[in-house]
Formats: C-alpha cells, structure tokens, sequence
C-alpha cells in the first residue's frame, strides 16, 4: 500500500489554495504588464490588479489600502519596519525593544541595527512565553523609538497580549510594530483597534505564493514614515522600489479575501483536531505542552516528549508525517530552540520537542493516522533507550554525571 504524506508543517508554509492559483494565472500572460507602465492598457490591467488586490489585503486587517506596502515577505517586511523606522526616527531616539522570542527577520535586523549604533533590549518572556507587561514599561527609555513584538509566535503558537503592549506604547508615545505572519488570515488581526503602527506578514502562510508580503505602515494618528531600504524607481510611495510582482500580489489579495470569508471557520475546525490531536498525545506518559495554552493559535501544538529526540522520533514516521522538532540544523551539531529555550526549557525538553502546525487542507483522518504513528513511534524509540530504562528504574537522571566524549 502506497501510504500518503501528511503535512502537519503548515508554519512552515502552507501550500497555496487552489483558488489563489486561479486568479493568478491570466497575470503571468495574457495580463503581463507592468503595473507602473501607464501609458498602455497592458499596464493598465496590471495596475488595476494590483490595486484590487491592495483593498483585498487592506479590508482584511481593517486598514486603508493606502497603508499597505507591498514586499517579497515577512523578512523583507521586518527589515522594512525596523531598518526603516531606526534611520527615519534616528534624531528621536535610538532604542528599540523586542523579544528574545521573535522570529530570526527581527532579531538579525535588530543586531544589524546595534552595529549601526541603536541600542537593542531584548526580553527575556515568561515560562508560558508571553511577556511581561510590566518588564515590557520598565524597559522603555527616554530614547525609545520602537517596541516590535510579535502576534503569535511561529514555534509555540503562544499570542501576546497586544491590546496591553499598545495601551504602554501610546502611553509612553513610542511607536508598535509587529510581526503577524503567523497570525494574519488565522484569527481576526486589526492592527488599529490595539494600537500597532507598522505590521509585517507574508502571503506563503495564508495559503498564498511564495515571495510576496506585505508591510501595514500607519498614515494617521500618528502618520509613521519608514526611509526605504531598497532605492530604485520609486514604488509604493518611495518606500520600496522595484517592479511589482503582480501575480503574486494578486494572488496575495486572494489570499486574504478567502481568510476573511473562512477562518473563522477553519480555526474553530482546527482547533478542536488539534486539541483531539493534543489529549491523545497527551496520554503518553511524560509528554508537555509548550507555552500558553489559552492564548494560543487554534492549529499549533507544541510538545515535548521528554526522554527521546525529536529528530529521533521524526525518523521513526520514515518520512510520512512532516512536522518540525525543537532543534535546528547548524553546520555541525543540532541546536535546541532558542525559543523554547527562552520559555525555560532545558536542552533535553527542547530537543524532545515536536511542533504540530495543522491548516486548511489537513483532514480528521490524517490526524488519526498522525495519532497512531507518534504514538507507536514514542513507545519504540522509548523501548530503545536506556535513558527511558533508567528513568522508569527511579534514577533520578539529573544526578547523573554523564561522561563527555
Ligand atoms: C515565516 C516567518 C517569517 C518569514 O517570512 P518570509 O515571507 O518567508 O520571509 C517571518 N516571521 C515569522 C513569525 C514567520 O513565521
């Protein structure tokens, strides 16, 4: 029997909605023209593409589609908002506050920053992974210009109290940018009504193409400015040049539109497989969920399994399931997560992790199949090890001094 690959990876990337390819395809040909040509109708079509695309994305997240600028990615968007506010704000002040659990789009643009002499806090979270509200106001200087906090974390699904972050920004009159990839066109995400001035998100995560995003920059109250890190033609108000890539916008623009009509109802679909998902897994002896359970996104579960690795584990499914583990390949040896080791975690419970990221298209029996090979595949991989032997023999494993090699 030829059995089915199961993905269960969409944070990673989620495949693109046969409604988006759609609406894309008239864009790569028979309306292939550049959108910043305006002098012929193949432009034209273009542009008119782009632009019904820029309401489509703008009507999403509640906002003017004059705020949207449009972007390769989320990366991209975060160096955007970051390099761009540090230099535009540069006489105001040059200190940036973040977390030492963002995505790695914020933490390189904020070491860059630091080399280009701003002054970087990075906050420790709490061991359910949200911050600290009252670290968070203490942590603000007389020369801070930004706080960049994330919306729901891309590892541990964990949401932070946005509302709260945006009462101490406008308080304290500095500005709130936010990385939202993992949360826009997954849950209702409205920059405006929790006060956050610049938010980046990427269209490869909403069952839209890779390489196009998008960048909300605030017009009003307060009317933020980004300097431009890409100098060209002049596109998207000056604040980022280069020929747009209009079958990807496009494609973007329906993207969202088919999250505004549905998430609501694939969330409350997913959540309740992943918590099906969660509690059987659950039942295993020593396993542990990662981060806030109650302020989570609705199709992300993360859970150690502690006593094995996760990577271990994950060859036990011979390539059928596709999740992630809570270590990342560096050149030589596998390094924990340094976000759940910022939850706290030790090196042991990071590596035993394994991040269960549901979508769209994953259905009620794949995750019976999922349920069956993770739990087979913990109990062998447990039978195998003599740490498990040890552990169910009453040693207690963090008295033992192990030898180094
Ligand atoms: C995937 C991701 C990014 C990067 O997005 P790209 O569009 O691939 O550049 C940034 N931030 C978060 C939280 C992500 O999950």
């Amino acid at each position: 029997m030829k059995s089915r690959k199961i993905y269960l990876d969409n944070n990673a990337t989620t495949p693109c909605d046969p409604r988006v390819v759609d609406t894309m395809l008239p864009y790569f040909y028979e309306k292939s023209g550049n959108a910043a040509s305006r002098n012929h109708p193949f432009g034209w079509e273009a542009e008119e593409g782009v632009d019904y695309a820029r309401e489509q994305v703008a009507n999403l997240i509640g906002v003017s589609e004059k705020e949207i600028i449009f972007t390769s990615g989320a990366t991209e968007s975060d160096n955007l908002a970051l390099k761009g506010v540090f230099e535009m704000y540069k006489r105001k002040g040059n200190h940036i506050i973040t977390l030492k659990t963002e995505h790695k789009a914020v933490l390189d643009s904020c070491d860059k920053i630091e080399k280009m002499g701003g002054e970087v806090t990075y906050l420790d979270v709490e061991r359910d992974g949200r911050v600290d509200l009252k670290k968070l106001e203490a942590a603000i200087t007389s020369s801070t210009v930004l706080v960049s906090i994330m919306w729901a974390n891309n590892e541990t699904g964990v949401i932070q109290p946005m509302k709260e972050i945006g009462e101490i920004c406008e308080k304290h009159g500095v500005l709130f940018m936010s990385d939202a990839t993992q949360a826009v066109g997954k849950i209702p995400v409205k920059p405006k009504e929790v006060g956050v001035h610049l938010m980046a998100f990427t269209a490869h995560k909403m069952y839209g193409p890779k390489g196009v995003g998008a960048l909300f920059v605030n017009r009003k109250n307060p009317r933020v400015k980004v300097t431009a890190q890409m100098d060209g033609g002049g596109h998207e108000r000056g604040m980022r040049s280069g020929t747009l890539n209009v079958p990807g916008i496009v494609g973007l623009g329906k993207a969202c539109e088919i999250a505004d009509q549905e998430m609501l109802k694939d969330a409350a679909r997913l959540s309740k497989m992943r918590d099906r998902l969660e509690s059987e897994l659950c039942k295993i002896e020593e396993t542990y969920i990662n981060g806030n359970v109650d302020h989570r996104m609705p199709h992300v579960t993360n859970i150690s399994f502690k006593h094995l690795e996760g990577e271990g584990l994950m060859m036990t499914f011979n390539q059928n399931i596709a999740v992630s583990s809570g270590s990342a390949c560096t050149s030589a040896s596998l390094e924990p997560s340094y976000v759940l080791i910022a939850l706290g975690l030790g090196d042991d419970l990071a590596h035993s992790s394994i991040r269960f990221s549901l979508g769209r298209f994953t259905t009620d029996e794949e995750i019976d199949i999922a349920i069956d090979m993770l739990s087979k595949g913990v109990n062998h991989m447990r039978d195998l090890s003599p740490i498990w032997e040890m552990y169910k023999e009453g040693v207690d494993l963090d008295s033992v001094e192990w030898s180094e090699h």
